[in-house]
């Protein structure tokens, strides 16, 4: 577990996570049952930008850093309100890592599962939600911990999955637990974030996806320029299973917007494709 998230906290592929994650919440959120939130790769909540890691590569300054100075769309305002929100002085410090943006959506009915391997991260995270009896974090394996927490008692839930990646065949492993969790609870909403470093690896894994047993999926799409030899990260793909209705349109007013925002050049894009049926 070599995986330290806060050397790319707030970086383009964090904004695209986020921003489709608020928008899935908002838009399960118009109901006023409980939901659920499952995370299975949890990381540590809140991110230092100050700190020696975060610092050594910047890379939230072209992402988040962007962001924020941005003509102010609605498709942005709930991450950018999450990050002024932590920020109170104005200062770009902190960046809000999923646990939090979640938390600070939740109503009292609804309730956040998280899983986080690393024994300091998920002491961390335990500590900082401690007093907050909707946040449940679980210092556990979130690959063998979802087969627990699905079907949530909630009935209802998103399922968020967020691996580092570092362990090969961990996008056949992605599509193989949802198609598992979907067997269980299938009309939870699933969203599993996927690097872009390899076009074809991202096809096998949409197919893998439907072999499991999802029957489709909304994918949001952002590059920064064409695949190198080297397989650097060069954008990334967030799929939706079961999104929610009006989804859709978010993610395509989204996908509209970010690349100006974030100041990319004509290699750089983004795209909304639906796989499936959905
Ligand atoms: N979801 C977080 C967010 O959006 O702010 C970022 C998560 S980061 C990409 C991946 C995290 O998974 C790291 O904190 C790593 O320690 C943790 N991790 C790695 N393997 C894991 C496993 N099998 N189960 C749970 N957590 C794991």
């Amino acid at each position: 577990m070599n995986y330290r998230h806060v050397y790319h906290a707030g970086n383009h592929a964090d904004v695209l996570k986020h921003a489709a994650l608020l928008a899935v919440l908002a838009r399960m959120m118009r109901k006023e049952s409980p939901l659920a939130v499952i995370e299975t790769h949890a990381g540590l909540g809140v991110y230092d930008l100050a700190s020696a890691e975060a610092q050594r590569s910047p890379e939230w300054r072209e992402g988040i850093g962007c962001l924020m100075e941005a003509a102010p769309l609605p498709c942005f305002a709930p991450l950018v309100t999450a990050v002024r929100g932590i920020n109170p002085d104005g200062l770009m410090r902190f960046y809000p890592g999923s646990p939090a943006l979640v938390a600070g959506v939740l109503r009292d009915q609804d309730r956040y599962a998280g899983c986080e391997l690393h024994p300091e991260d998920a002491a961390v995270l335990k500590a900082r939600y401690s007093a907050d009896r909707r946040m449940h974090i679980h210092a556990r394996d979130g690959w063998e911990a979802l087969g627990a927490l699905v079907p949530p008692p909630e009935k209802r839930g998103l399922v968020l999955i967020d691996p580092p990646y570092e362990q090969p065949g961990e996008l056949a492993r992605g599509a193989r637990a949802i198609g598992a969790a979907l067997a269980r609870f299938g009309h939870g909403v699933f969203l599993w974030w996927r690097p872009l470093k390899d076009l074809q690896a991202l096809e096998r894994a949409d197919s893998e996806l439907l072999a499991q047993g999802a029957k489709g999926g909304l994918e949001a799409r952002l590059w920064l320029g064409p695949p190198t030899p080297q397989g650097r990260l060069l954008g990334s793909s967030v799929m939706l299973v079961n999104p929610p209705f009006g989804l859709e349109e978010d993610l395509r007013a989204l996908c509209a917007a970010l690349p100006e925002a974030l100041g990319l050049n004509s290699l750089g894009g983004a795209s909304v494709q639906v796989l499936g049926r959905i």
